[in-house]
């Protein structure tokens, strides 16, 4: 079968590989119908979330169709359309039966300390192998994926295996709640859906502060007000229009790196790869320091700019991918607003039979945000053109063709800000 294989840092290529098969009575072979790229797989293939096992497959959302279950998953079948959710989660352990997913104590081969499992990730994350590929070994398959509604679109669903529980969760942790003001850094898919997450939940002001005016123009047209960092100050900005309060609730959905130098590794084709690498765009404005990066050195900007931000008594709440290395925060500026600040990972299972719901009502349409249609051979374009945030590009999903592998269709799903 044909899939995503990164081979090193800023090398990544289309192969043939082995089709995965049942290993444990709780394993399930799925068939990925769609897959999609999310901007944590370029940390992992810029090597700014080290770690990643050579050969590993990439990719952590999908929808498809369950093939084969192992003689312990009851409640799939063969046929079964389903949204593969990103995280592992045994499904038994106290952490799982609590709800907190990403921290399932059995999941992780490395132990009960080594952190969240999941799909396509670093070493120190299993490795599972991702679904950026024909077929997927999707591990505890009695807890992990859940039956999408007849009649949802693929567009819908596929923003169900990552996106959006992640941006749901986002206004969780920051504990929005009603009336409250809410900003949200970083408008890319995730910020995006966490502004809706956040007027969802209560939200009466949401201020979106990113500096691609098509994000922000997008953040606007569902209600957000847009604050654009690089023509303003965004916390003299957030303090004016809140009377010099600050925001109630922040959330980051940056994370690293999206203000960080790095090496610019390329992107390797196979067959040949054009050169022009997965590079990524660094504004002199956001990169004070210059030169190489090494993680844990400095508090990210947003991070800053959280904390700043945030009125006395407030909530953070960080959804922004950070590596475990990265050790900066300005802890003494937070303690002394009494801030209360929540982040994490995603767990995933615990909020999806709930945004299916919410998306099968019509509350919200998430298809509009999948703005690429590209085919599983093209997923390498797709990448470096999501890689250089090019605009308009919220998020490109990657059909997965049946068959043989060699008629892949596909579209790819991409967000930097993840
Ligand atoms: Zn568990």
């Amino acid at each position: 079968m044909k899939a995503v294989v990164m081979s090193g840092i800023g090398q990544i290529g289309v192969e043939e590989v082995r089709e995965p098969t049942i290993q444990a009575p709780t394993d399930a072979i799925v068939r990925v119908t769609t897959t999609a790229i999310c901007g944590t797989d370029l940390h992992l293939i810029r090597g700014t979330f080290p770690g990643m096992k050579p050969g590993t497959i990439l990719g952590h959302e999908a929808i498809g169709i369950v093939e084969e279950v192992g003689s312990d998953v009851r409640n799939l079948a063969p046929g079964d359309r389903v949204v593969v959710p990103s995280t592992i989660g045994c499904g038994a352990c106290s952490y799982c039966r609590a709800g907190y997913y990403s921290q399932c104590d059995v999941a992780n081969p490395n132990g009960p300390q080594a952190g969240t499992a999941f799909f396509g990730g670093p070493e120190a994350t299993g490795p599972f192998d991702g679904l950026q590929a024909e077929y997927a070994r999707i591990p505890f398959a009695h807890t992990g994926p859940v039956k999408l509604p007849e009649g949802m679109s693929d567009d819908d669903a596929i923003l169900l295996s990552d996106v959006f529980p992640t941006s749901w969760f986002a206004a969780r942790l920051a504990e929005v709640g009603s009336g409250d003001t809410v900003a949200v850094f970083g408008a890319g898919i995730v910020g995006q859906l966490a502004m809706a997450s956040a007027l969802l939940q209560g939200a009466g002001r949401v201020l979106a502060i990113d500096n691609l005016p098509t994000r922000l123009e997008l953040a606007r047209m569902q209600g957000a007000e847009p604050i654009n960092f690089d023509e303003e100050d965004p916390i003299e900005t957030i303090r004016r229009l809140t009377n010099g309060i600050g925001v109630d609730r922040v959330i980051d959905a940056v994370g690293v790196d999206a203000n960080r130098p790095h090496s610019g590794p390329a992107a390797e084709q196979s067959g040949g790869g054009d050169g022009d690498g997965l590079r990524q765009q660094v504004a002199p404005e956001t990169n004070p320091s210059g030169g190489n990066w090494e993680p844990g050195d400095a508090p990210d900007q947003v991070l800053d700019w959280a904390v700043e931000a945030v009125a006395k008594a407030g909530t953070i709440g960080v959804v922004g991918v950070y590596p475990p290395t990265m050790s900066a925060f300005p802890v003494g500026k937070a303690m002394n607003k009494n801030v209360t600040i929540k982040a994490g990972n995603c767990n995933h299972r615990r909020y999806l039979p709930k945004l299916i719901d919410i998306v099968a009502s019509g509350r919200m349409s998430l298809a509009p945000n999948v703005t690429q249609d590209e085919t599983f051979d093209t997923i390498l374009d797709a990448y470096r053109a999501f890689d250089r945030r090019q605009p308009g590009w919220i998020k490109v999903a990657v059909v997965v063709g049946e068959g043989s592998g060699m008629q892949v269709s596909g579209r790819a799903t991409v967000d930097a800000t993840t």
